[in-house]
């Protein structure tokens, strides 16, 4: 079956998440307000429209891939935006990161025009994206689910329906509540290393081995030299931006808040990726260890 999907956020995850549906034969139309982006995407194939009324427009799936939940109100709640030209009985899908309010306020907007939305953010980075292998969150229906899964099985390689509206959001907050403190206790811990004479090749060694190993360690290593394909191998160019780590870290504060419990341990994460945002918010979060280790500068 070939549809005509929307797409709008041609970005770091977003493109290579539109070029899979157009590898896979369908016909894609993308929005994007950065030039360097709409130009990557129209040299792999994706048709370019100037707004994301006109991507949703003769589209059947729209999916948004935005940076925060401003964008995404931005973009879905406009009077004229995507909601009012996608195909009657369409599927909005919003794989963005964002908070929960805003997730069910897209689905709640959704409803009013009959058009069912999912909010679906992801895991598994730029490599998941580029090789069509992320985890997808979902809240929504699963009936709408089952109607879409086509669609997610070209971008990921697992799909996990969490519950109603804005549940996907929630999972996806606990992962980077997980994520972003594992990240700064590696760091912390290559710091204390080097602090106390340790190579940072045997400290990876050891902890690549033992039970302070994890999916942090392996794919957002700290330190150069360690993992080829992590950032700080590439002066920490943004695989996952801090500003976006800052951004989520956030978010599971401001979810914590709302369920009357505090975060002891993602609090003090926060604290210093908000410092690397601050003065750099396009590195990679894996830049943290600069904050942490005194004798780096950001
Ligand atoms: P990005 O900043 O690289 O891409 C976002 C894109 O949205 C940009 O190209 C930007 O120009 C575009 N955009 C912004 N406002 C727009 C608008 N009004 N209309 C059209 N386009 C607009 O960010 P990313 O790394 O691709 O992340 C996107 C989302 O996915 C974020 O919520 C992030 O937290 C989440 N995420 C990122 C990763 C990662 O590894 N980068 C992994 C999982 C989830």
């Amino acid at each position: 079956m070939t549809s005509t999907i929307g797409f709008v956020g041609l970005g770091t995850m977003g493109l290579p998440m539109a070029i899979n549906l157009v590898k896979a034969g369908h016909q894609v139309r993308g929005f994007d307000v950065v030039t360097e982006q709409v130009e990557k995407a129209r040299e792999n194939g994706i048709e370019i429209v100037p707004s994301a009324a006109e991507a949703a427009s003769g589209a059947t799936v729209l999916i948004t891939m935005l940076p925060k939940g401003d964008h995404v109100r931005q973009v879905l709640l406009a009077d004229d935006g995507p909601l009012s030209t996608l195909e009657p009985s369409g599927v909005v899908i919003d794989c963005s990161t964002i908070d929960v309010a805003t997730s069910r306020a897209v689905h709640e907007a959704g409803a009013a025009l009959n058009i069912d939305v999912l909010d679906a953010p992801v895991s598994g980075g730029v490599g998941g994206a580029t090789e069509g292998t992320l985890t997808f969150m979902v809240g929504g229906s699963a009936e709408v689910l089952d109607s879409a899964q086509y669609v997610f099985d070209i971008m990921g390689a697992k799909t996990v329906h969490c519950g109603g509206p804005g549940a996907g959001q929630v999972a996806k907050t606990c992962n980077q509540l997980v994520f972003g403190t594992n990240l700064v206790a590696v760091s912390e811990a290559f710091v204390l290393a080097k602090r106390l004479g340790l190579s940072d090749q045997k400290l990876f060694d050891v902890l690549s081995t033992s039970s302070g190993n994890s999916w942090v360690l392996n794919n957002f290593c700290p330190r150069p030299g360690l993992v080829g394909f992590a950032a700080a191998n590439n002066d920490y160019a943004p695989r996952f931006a801090a500003a976006l780590l800052a951004k989520d870290l956030g978010l599971a504060e401001t979810a914590a808040d709302s369920a009357s419990m505090e975060l002891h341990v993602a609090k003090s994460a926060r604290e210093l990726v908000d410092q690397l945002a601050l003065v750099n918010g396009g590195l990679d979060c894996s830049a943290v260890i600069k904050v942490i280790d005194p004798d780096e500068q950001i």
